[in-house]
């Protein structure tokens, strides 16, 4: 473990300790995100050095953070300020950077299903868009030549390279649903020709899959992107292409501390894989995602009861599918650390003890572990799933109408001190009061800030998602 690392979980576990004690997770808010600011600007620091490290001087780098990685407002805040931009691929997510104050020319449109009024409204912005098919490059056709538009247009590819280790996450497959199939018959010469053809059309742009693909894999694809570029400027005769849009999909290390890989052996492999990429010709786009914030966050719950089946040791958490749900629903794909704490939030000790870590849904296989060896789990201690910051906070899974959980930001209180800008964030609703929402940014305790990244849902919240306002609705109905 590296000096870096080793900060990284002394942070956290001050953190877990000053968040139990300030009560962000308590009786009745008994699951919680935390996320690591530091962390999460040292990540961005070090992706944008690796580029700076293998680019021409003077080649542009758009940064732009996959969205679905952490749907939260103030993420993407923080993601801008340390000068990234969005990767958006639904009209929420779009509404979601615009929010941040990301602006159109920092912000590229990718998705399989864009509808025209979405992607008029991106035209009309000028946010970036990547055509993921045929049938879109001819609606961008239409929209094109209705309006100007400032936004950069380009066009997925896939590769066809096959898939990584995890099929839901492989998207170069033969038959995958994204891009422009390249292997396929003809396909080539069209999209060739398709970039001849329009003027406007001066990006290519591939992802080529996310966690389980290894990066020789995703570089391969970078590589049949660069080619296909080069091809397409050679038929035009002149740089048609003027940007290559690489993806995200650096897969996370989700067994230790450890970063690996890291951006610097990826932009590394990059330049050893496509040299030419980097010569300043081409400016360049990534989409990282899990990559950039998972070793940031922790999922931090209360157990509620410790007990046993069958001789199985059992700990009932508050951390399940609506947190964690494809960990739990594919844990074999999707293993998470888990690690023990005592009712005060210290770092539990004692001798492992084989245990399964369940959560609060009511399904049997609602297991975040299986049979992993722990501190004997008590009622009142608190469990942390370790490496969350990516995904698990923004796919919420509303099974047994479980709330949203509340996500703090946090930093050494060291750092800035003043209070967070009143009204940010912050609510009390009904059966909130004194709630961790309510206390704003303001310190907590001697050595752990908080601040609201987003507020625990509160019940009343929930049931009107659920309708509540629309009661008598059906009894109309015969
Ligand atoms: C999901 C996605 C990403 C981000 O993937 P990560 O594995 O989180 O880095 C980037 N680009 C596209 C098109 C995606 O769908």
């Amino acid at each position: 473990m590296g000096p870096e690392s080793a900060s990284a979980r002394e942070r956290r576990e001050a953190a877990v300790r000053a968040a139990v004690r300030d009560g962000l997770v308590d009786a009745r808010h008994p699951v919680a995100g935390l996320l690591d600011v530091r962390g999460i600007r040292e990540a961005v620091a070090a992706l944008r050095a690796a580029f700076e490290e293998v680019a021409a001087p003077g080649t542009e780098v758009l940064h732009a953070f996959a969205v679905k990685a952490a749907s939260l407002v103030p993420v993407l805040r923080l993601l801008a300020d340390e000068g990234m931009g969005c990767e958006v691929a639904s009209p929420g997510e779009l509404a979601l950077a615009r929010a941040a104050g990301v602006g159109p020319g920092r912000t590229v449109l990718d998705s399989p299903a864009k509808t025209d009024a979405e992607l008029r409204e991106a035209l009309a912005l000028g946010v970036a868009v990547n055509a993921d098919s045929r049938q879109e490059l001819a609606r961008l056709d239409a929209l094109v030549r209705s309006a100007p538009t400032a936004s950069v247009l380009g066009v997925r590819v896939n590769p066809q390279l096959g898939p990584g280790s995890i099929g839901a996450m492989s998207t170069a497959t033969e038959t995958s649903k994204f891009g422009v199939a390249l292997r396929d018959e003809g396909a080539r010469a069209w999209l060739v020709r398709a970039f001849v053809e329009r003027p406007w059309l001066t990006r290519m742009h591939a992802h080529v899959g996310s966690q389980g693909c290894p990066p020789e894999l995703m570089a391969e694809g970078v590589r049949t992107t660069y080619e296909l570029a080069e091809e397409v400027n050679r038929a035009v005769g002149e740089q048609r292409v003027r940007t290559l849009d690489i993806g995200g999909g650096l897969p996370v290390n989700f067994a230790s501390e450890e970063v690996t890989p890291s951006f610097r052996d990826y932009a590394r492999l990059l330049d050893v894989t496509v040299p030419a990429l980097f010569d300043g010709r081409y400016g360049l786009v990534t989409e990282f995602g899990r990559s950039l914030l998972a070793k940031s966050g922790t999922v931090l719950a209360r157990v509620e009861y410790a007990k046993s089946a069958g001789g199985r040791r059992i700990a009932v958490t508050h951390a399940g599918a609506q947190v964690a749900a494809r960990t739990v629903f594919a844990p074999a794909a999707w293993p998470l650390r888990v690690a023990a704490f005592d009712a005060e939030g210290r770092p539990k000790e004692g001798e492992p003890v084989p245990q399964d870590v369940a959560g609060p849904c009511c399904f049997a296989g609602d297991l975040v572990a299986v049979d992993r060896p722990l501190p004997l789990l008590e009622p009142g201690d608190h469990v942390a799933l370790l490496d969350t910051g990516a995904y698990y906070f923004s796919n919420h899974f509303a099974y047994n109408s479980l709330p949203r959980p509340g996500v703090y930001g946090y930093a050494s209180a060291e750092g800035r001190t003043e209070d967070f800008p009143e009204g940010h964030g912050e609510r009390g609703g009904p059966g909130e009061r004194g709630g961790p929402g309510e206390r704003g940014g303001r310190r907590f305790g001697p050595d752990v800030r908080f601040v609201p990244v987003r507020r625990p849902q509160s019940l009343d919240e929930l049931v009107e998602e659920s309708g509540g306002t629309l009661a008598p609705g059906l009894t109309a109905l015969r």
